[in-house]
């Protein structure tokens, strides 16, 4: 079964903001392989100039389109090595992935995953809540989000770690609250940009900031611990 297939599948992580964050291996991957399976051209296409990758052919493998890709990225992988990259971060992290990574392994097609950026790694890391255990659960639904929460407590993890929008950031957090009482809590945001900064405290403290504040703006991860 393998046989049919010459090509691989390479996973290659991308910077989360600073474009500096990129691994030697993902651009040598980049640079080698002839196509590149990415969200969005446009934002890829702007990665790839900034490192000077020319003559790829770009293929858009995005979520409502994922499925339908996979027939002609396997055509493909016959006989050519593909990269997977998403918009930012890591693919198949709250990003279009996980399907063809499957589809792949069940044909016998060989994937490589290059280790790189994660936004919810940094944040875990960067926010000093424990690392001994953590949940990681992506986006909370925009609807039955308390019910989301509420399911979460019977986790044993130390540390709950959430991707959430700025404008529904205090929405969630006052969710948690009513869920799990004053938890410590660390807002990550625009990680490895100019604007990084993690805001730190008890829940009521990181609400209250954040209400202050005329805007909330970026990209920003949501931790909290009920730890002391
Ligand atoms: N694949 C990406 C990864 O590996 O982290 C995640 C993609 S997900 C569509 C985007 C979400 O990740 C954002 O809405 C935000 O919650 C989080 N995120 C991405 N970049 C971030 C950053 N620089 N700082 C804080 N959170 C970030």
């Amino acid at each position: 079964m393998a046989d049919e297939f010459k090509g691989k599948l390479f996973v290659v992580p991308t910077p989360i903001g600073n474009l500096k964050d990129i691994t030697l291996r993902a651009l040598e991957v980049l640079q080698k392989a002839p196509f590149i399976a990415c969200e969005d051209t446009r934002r890829t296409k702007i990665l790839l100039n900034h490192y000077g990758i020319k003559g790829k052919k770009l293929i858009s493998y995005y979520e409502p389109k994922e499925e339908r890709q996979i027939p002609k990225l396997f055509k493909l992988l016959k006989n050519h090595d593909i990269a997977l990259v998403s918009d930012a971060g890591t693919p198949a992290i709250s990003d279009p992935g996980y399907k063809l990574i499957r589809a792949c392994l069940n044909s016998g097609i060989v994937v490589e995953v290059l280790p790189g950026p994660s936004a919810f790694v940094t944040a875990l890391v960067g926010s000093g809540l424990p690392t001994d255990s953590f949940i990681f659960v992506g986006f909370p639904p925009k609807k039955g989000t308390k019910g989301f929460f509420e399911n979460l407590r019977s986790c044993r993890a130390s540390t709950f770690i959430v991707y959430e929008s700025p404008k529904r950031v205090v929405k969630t957090l006052e969710i948690v609250r009513e869920v799990f009482g004053n938890v410590r809590v660390c807002v990550a945001r625009e990680l490895t940009k100019i604007h990084e900064e993690f805001i730190r405290g008890d829940i009521f403290e990181v609400m209250e900031e954040l209400k202050n504040r005329k805007t909330v703006k970026g990209e920003l991860t949501i931790l909290f611990t009920e730890k002391p």
